[in-house]
């Protein structure tokens, strides 16, 4: 049988070794999941709320450990894999706690054709939710689809990134000890190959994080059974700093922002764009600070390895890219580039058509620009194929310029703050996605709309009946001119 062997990016140590499961074992444990997720909505909002704050409760008590299993398999540092896994359990105590609310059976205003009848509306689950994860955050990303899909009542089957199988492993593994019975969530590993698969099976919603491009392979494979989609996928996040912004703030938050994951975040700070009376003593304090920061292996670096030899590829070219067509590295560069590591490197004067301002980098770079105007710092911020988060440092305008980022998420004299913050919908547009994961919009991702109607007396106007009479239609004429005739 095929395995994926899981290897530590830094060392070469191995972590695991996992079956891969082919296009017949996806199906089986997807039909395994339909019987499971029938078991699992049967069981009401109560229990699934009882069942996920006990995995949310063993998560907490083991977090240390898989903050372990993060560091061996993507040699992000320790204290990243804590700051992951945290903002993993604020999703699934959210979830949890509000499905009841967010997707229970409610009444809702009724309205003059049918005022004899009640509304009712309720969410209802799809049955089995496939989850597809990348390798960057690997308990953060999928988690904020498979908590939310758990606690809206289905089955998930979630197919890890080959490169971290050991970390979907756990995820299931720990929830299988809270949830022993029905395999409401199972995990299947393999390559790009089981993904697609999995979007084959049969699931009734498909939810994707990952590059843009596989996003669009996922749509694709998707249309053919009509299999609805939520899409995660790439960004090519800026901050904006106007000149009345505390600037040692804003820059201690843009060097977390862009080198945080050796900046391996979709909703990393790739761009800066900065007003031009403050912009010397910005990027002075952000390349001191970045110069400090520390790269290795033994999990107490700031920076920890590129995760995959073909992002580090990607990384290089982007700035060789950058350099070749005249811009300049006031820190690190060409020599940045030490496999399997990238050290800091901040560009300036960068041309407007190089990679590293178009294209998602998705390594430790950071593209720092000055600007003349708040206009010109969204007119650049925006133009982008992206559309996934952001962030403006200010005071007076900077609510407004969030405002206008063309983005599904945008933080204010902070970043990245929106990946704590489970209350909130995550996503983005253009480029970065369909759809939105967290918050209620995220509950009701994985749940349908229904409508029923009760009928409790008779017609108050008979219309939709062959037995209506010419005055019953006069009466309709009469109620409406009543109600919506008049100018407003
Ligand atoms: P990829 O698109 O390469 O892979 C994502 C997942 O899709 C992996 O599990 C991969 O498997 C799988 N896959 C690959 N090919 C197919 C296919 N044809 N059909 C179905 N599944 C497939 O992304 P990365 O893992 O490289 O992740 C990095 C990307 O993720 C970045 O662009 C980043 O911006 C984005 N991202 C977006 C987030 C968001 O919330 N918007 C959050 C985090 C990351 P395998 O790895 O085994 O090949």
């Amino acid at each position: 049988m095929d395995e994926v062997v899981s290897r530590n990016p830094a060392t070469g140590a191995e972590v695991g070794r996992f079956p891969v499961a082919d296009a017949a074992a996806v199906t089986a444990a997807v039909d395994r999941a339909r019987a499971a997720g029938r078991w699992w909505a049967g069981l009401g909002f109560g229990a699934r709320r009882r069942h996920l704050l006990h995995w949310r409760a063993l998560v907490t008590r083991r977090m240390t450990e898989l903050a372990e299993v993060l560091h061996a398999e993507t040699g992000k540092p320790i204290a990243e894999g804590i700051i992951e896994t945290a903002a993993a359990i604020g999703d699934i105590d959210w979830a949890a706690r509000h499905a009841r609310r967010v997707l229970a059976p409610r009444r809702v205003r009724r309205v003059l054709p049918v005022a004899e009848a009640s509304a009712h509306l309720e969410y209802r689950p799809y049955g089995v939710v496939g989850v597809i994860g990348p390798w960057n955050y690997p308990v953060f990303t999928p988690l904020g689809s498979i908590a939310y899909a758990l606690a809206a009542g289905n089955a998930v089957v979630h197919k890890p990134s080959e490169h971290t199988p050991a970390v979907g492993q756990w995820l299931a593994d720990t929830f299988a000890e809270v949830v022993s019975g029905p395999p409401v969530f199972q995990v299947v590993h393999g390559t790009g190959e089981t993904g697609a698969a999995l979007c084959r099976s049969g699931v009734d919603k498909l939810s994707f994080t990952g590059s843009t491009t596989t996003a669009k392979q996922v749509m694709a494979a998707c249309a053919d059974t009509l299999t609805p989609v939520v899409l995660e996928a790439g960004g090519k996040d800026a901050m904006i700093v106007d000149t009345d912004a505390d600037l040692d703030a804003a820059a201690e938050a843009c060097v977390w922002g862009a080198f945080t994951n050796a900046g391996q975040t979709c909703v990393g700070i790739e761009r800066a764009y900065v007003a031009a009376e403050i912009y010397d003593e910005f990027l002075s304090k952000v390349v001191a600070r970045a110069a400090a920061l520390t790269v290795g292996a033994d999990g107490t670096a700031d920076l920890g390895p590129i995760i995959t030899p073909a992002q580090l590829a990607v990384v290089q070219r982007h700035i060789e890219d950058a350099l070749d067509r005249g811009a300049k590295a006031v820190l690190g560069g060409r020599e940045a580039v030490r496999p399997p590591y990238v050290h800091p490197t901040i560009l300036v004067d960068v041309p407007p058509d190089a990679l590293a301002a178009r294209e998602e980098t998705f390594g430790p770079t950071l593209v720092v620009q000055r600007v003349a105007s708040m206009a010109e710092a969204l007119r650049l911020a925006n133009d982008t194929r992206y559309g996934l988060g952001g962030a403006v440092f200010g005071k007076r305008q900077a609510i407004s310029v969030a405002r206008a980022l063309r983005s599904g998420m945008a933080t204010v004299n902070d970043v990245l703050s929106f990946a704590g913050m489970s209350s909130l919908p995550w996503g983005g547009l253009g480029a970065s996605g369909i759809g939105r994961l967290r918050g209620d919009d995220g509950l009701r991702e994985f749940a349908h709309a229904k409508s029923i109607v009760v009928r409790r007396a008779p017609s108050v106007l008979r219309s939709r009946t062959f037995e209506r009479t010419e005055r019953d239609i006069a009466r309709v004429v009469a109620a409406y001119r009543l109600r919506y005739g008049r100018r407003p």
